[in-house]
C-alpha cells in the first residue's frame, strides 16, 4: 500500500488527482491489476466524474451545499456537521482498473479528490491488487 499526500486549498473543492494516481502506477511498472483508492478521513470523499469541462465539478459542489448547508443547525457542534455529511454522500473509496499499465477510465472521467473541510494536508490510500487480464 502507498500513502499519497493531497493538499486542499478551499473549504470545498473537488481536486483531479488522476495524473498523480498514473504517474505512481507508472513509477511501480504495474500492468493489469485493480486498484483501490481509499481516503481516511472523515469529512473528505474521493468519486469519479466529469473533468473534461470545469462547470461539473462546480455544480456538484453547489448542488451538495445546496442540499447540506453549513449553516444549519447540526447536533455535531464541531462546526463541520455538514462535512461529515458530504463525506458519507460521496464515499471514501472507489475502484479503478489498470490494463497495459494504464488506468481504465472512461473518455471524459476523472478521479477526484473531494475536500469538505479544507484547507488541509490529506491522504489517500493506494492498493493495488493483481488481476488476470
Ligand atoms: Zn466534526
Amino acid at each position: 500500500m502507498k500513502t499519497l499526500e493531497v493538499r486542499s486549498s478551499k473549504r470545498n473543492q473537488m481536486i483531479d488527482i488522476t495524473s498523480l494516481i498514473q504517474k505512481e502506477i507508472s513509477e511501480l511498472g504495474i500492468r493489469d491489476a485493480i486498484c483501490i483508492l481509499y481516503v481516511p478521513h472523515t469529512t473528505a470523499g474521493i468519486t469519479i466524474n466529469e473533468g473534461a469541462d470545469p462547470a461539473v465539478v462546480e455544480d456538484i459542489l453547489e448542488k451538495l451545499s445546496e442540499l447540506v448547508p453549513y449553516t444549519r443547525t447540526y447536533h455535531h457542534l464541531e462546526g463541520n456537521a455538514d462535512s461529515h455529511i458530504k463525506s458519507t454522500l460521496v464515499g471514501c473509496s472507489v475502484a479503478v482498473l489498470i490494463e497495459g499499465g494504464r488506468l481504465q477510465l472512461g473518455t471524459w472521467q476523472r478521479i477526484f479528490f473531494c475536500e469538505f473541510d479544507g484547507p488541509r494536508r490529506r491522504k489517500v490510500y493506494m492498493g493495488i491488487s493483481p488481476v488476470e487480464a
